[in-house]
């Protein structure tokens, strides 16, 4: 009865000493593991970006190791509930986004992550080439979802999304609305930077998910997961 009674002690203790390492560990998570641009992608990406939402000054760390070119934005609060204070302007990177692109600093370290792991792979497999550089559609936005008034705020709204609608490359332009069903490389291609893209962001929308989405992928880092 005793040796019984002892061992549920032992058992108890056990699950909470676990219980306690494992959110010390979620909370620790950086320090354990300092995040990788040059790591490939893995199971552990999602959690670790999330994880990076909460420590700005570890985000920005990640970006100085890999010495991505960026400078910090100024933070923004509007009275609509639109802004974000850990975005990063992106000076240059090895493709052309026009112009700086702004983003809260997880966002960044997603799209820098989707252009070294899967962007410039999938160019140099089926195109045997560097992408030159990207067309997007923006970043920021103060709007809510679809631009439709009383649906909640878009990703946008925090610069935590990226809208891509195409890629150049060798003088050739590969883009969403036209490519998106094409049968050969470009269209592969474009299905590859999805793929890829869905391992990386939480929500991921492509002209398979609706309409909106014909002429551009969206990626964000917010907390509605979806690959489509
Ligand atoms: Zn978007």
């Amino acid at each position: 009865m005793i040796f019984w009674r002892a061992l549920r002690r032992v058992g108890v203790a056990f699950v909470l000493l676990l219980a306690i390492a494992g959110a010390l560990g979620a909370i620790y998570f950086d320090h354990l593991f300092p995040f990788d641009l040059a790591r490939e992608p893995g199971f552990t990406t999602k959690f670790h970006l999330s994880r990076l939402k909460d420590d700005p000054a570890r985000c920005m760390a990640a970006l100085d190791r890999a010495d991505v070119n960026y400078v910090r934005v100024p933070p923004l609060e509007r009275e609509e509930g639109c802004g974000y204070a850990d975005a990063v302007r992106l000076q240059n990177s090895s493709v052309n986004y026009g112009g700086g692109v702004s983003l809260r600093c997880p966002a960044m370290l997603a799209l820098l992550l989707w252009e070294r792991h899967v962007l410039l792979p999938a160019a140099q497999r089926h195109f045997d080439q560097k992408p030159a550089s990207i067309h997007h559609l923006g970043t920021y936005a103060c709007r809510p979802i679809a631009g439709r008034s009383g649906r909640r705020l878009s990703q946008h709204a925090f610069a935590n999304a990226i809208d891509i609608a195409s890629v150049t490359l060798g003088g050739e332009t590969v883009s969403v609305l036209h490519d998106w069903d094409d049968a050969g490389v470009k269209g592969q291609f474009l299905r590859e930077l999805r793929a890829g893209a869905c391992g990386i962001f939480s929500a991921v929308l492509s002209p398979d998910y609706n309409a909106a989405h014909a002429n551009h992928f969206h990626f964000d880092l917010g907390r509605w997961s979806v690959c489509r």
